[in-house]
């Protein structure tokens, strides 16, 4: 099959980030059972979804894990000019289709080239690892990656993960941590502010103590000119609290998001901000003796990518994508995540992040082709002798 064709295929599966992904996995699943490579699954625990993985070429330690997601992000309330499920050459060069850019052109290119993979003498082996649910929070590939670890008795060394880059190996990604803090306090009437405890207030209280954080991490240098912007940030997304301007609010929370460079420490931020809460909790509970404030984590920490120029992935990525462009990004992927197993890792894939995630989603077929000639060119590199 060629690579369009296995990319038609694919983008036909409307499986979204957070549904049940059985429908493109058991095809992708036959699809690398006919070349005769046995595919290993991590399913969920309702058995409704899963991750898979198999090796390609000898049971020898080294070689390169291919990481992708199957899943895709929602069309609802986006105007598509064609059908976002049927991938549509409309003669301009382009192929739409939602996830044709983030990410199933890197997967079609994947198994467009098995064959030859499974065809050629390969001295290191090339692993599949494609997971579900990337899109809502990267959830299955820590799992996915500690997975291959425990299968097989021999370790690979690289991992490539490739969300779209414009064919550009990207080495850095900022640290992603979503979290919810609950606030309770004490009703009354407004006039007796000083002798309630207003949620809101409280509320407002602390995500000033967060946004000076922010301000405080600039202010001590905490920067890193790879990213952009070059700082972590702290944003509140969303607030609710109270029900009437004469009452006095005794429930409040908000949404939040910390995005962190490399250098400063997600967790400890939030002991930071847990630290300041306990304090406040210990100056309102002599008001109000049930005061209390909760942080509960909306999503699991992502990891940061930090992969250092000079790493082996990023020499071979440079060789065999033709670009020596090094770049950061600041969206959450699971490069990070295949880093904290031990892998070396880079991201680095066809299609531009431009086009993920909007209406008329597209993947250029010269990417597509740059996608299947860093194939070729990775088989050339693992079938040689010398390669690490
Ligand atoms: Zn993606």
């Amino acid at each position: 099959m060629t690579v369009e064709k296995i990319l038609a295929k694919l983008v036909s599966f409307p499986v979204l980030g957070g549904e049940s992904n059985m429908s493109i996995l058991n095809w992708i699943k036959d699809y690398i059972a006919t070349y005769g490579v046995t595919v290993n699954l991590v399913p969920n625990q309702e058995g409704t979804k899963a991750s898979l993985h198999c090796r390609i070429g000898p049971a020898v330690d080294g070689g390169i894990i291919l990481s992708g997601h199957m899943d895709v992000v929602p069309v609802v309330g986006q105007e598509w000019s064609t059908d976002p499920f049927v991938l549509t050459d409309k003669g301009d060069g382009k192929l739409y289709g939602r996830g044709s850019c983030d990410m199933k052109g890197f997967l079609a290119c994947c198994l467009a080239a098995l064959p030859e993979m499974v065809k050629a003498d390969l001295k290191k082996p090339i692993y599949f690892a494609f997971s579900y649910d990337e899109e809502v929070g990267c959830l299955a590939a820590p799992e996915l990656a500690r997975a291959i670890k425990t299968q097989y008795g021999e370790t690979p060394k690289y991992a490539l993960i490739g969300e779209p880059s414009l064919m550009e190996p990207i080495v850095g990604q900022k640290g992603i941590y979503i979290l919810e803090t609950y606030v309770n306090g004490s009703a009354g009437h407004s006039s007796r502010i000083k002798q309630e405890v207003s949620a809101i207030h409280e509320a407002m209280r602390l995500i000033l103590w967060l946004e000076n954080k922010m301000d405080r991490l600039i202010a001590d240098g905490r920067l890193d000119d790879r990213f952009h912007p070059p700082h972590s940030s702290i944003h509140i997304g969303l607030v609710n609290g109270g029900i009437a301007p004469n009452v006095i609010a005794d429930k409040a929370h908000f949404y939040w998001d910390l995005r962190t460079i490399p250098m400063d420490d997600i967790q400890a931020i939030v002991a930071e901000f847990e630290a300041y809460c306990r304090q406040r909790e210990n100056e309102l509970q002599g008001i109000f003796p049930d005061f209390s404030i909760k942080t509960v984590e909306n999503h699991p920490p992502v990891p940061h990518l930090d992969t250092k120029a000079d790493d082996a992935i990023v020499a071979l990525i440079k060789r065999i994508s033709g670009s020596s462009k090094l770049d950061t990004v600041s969206y959450a992927a699971e490069a990070g995540q295949f880093a904290n197993e031990g892998f070396h890792s880079a991201i680095c894939g066809p299609g531009s992040i431009a086009q993920a995630h909007r209406a008329d989603e597209f993947i250029a077929k010269e990417q597509l082709a740059k996608g299947m000639e860093m194939m070729d060119k990775l088989i050339k590199e693992l079938s040689s002798g010398n390669f690490a």
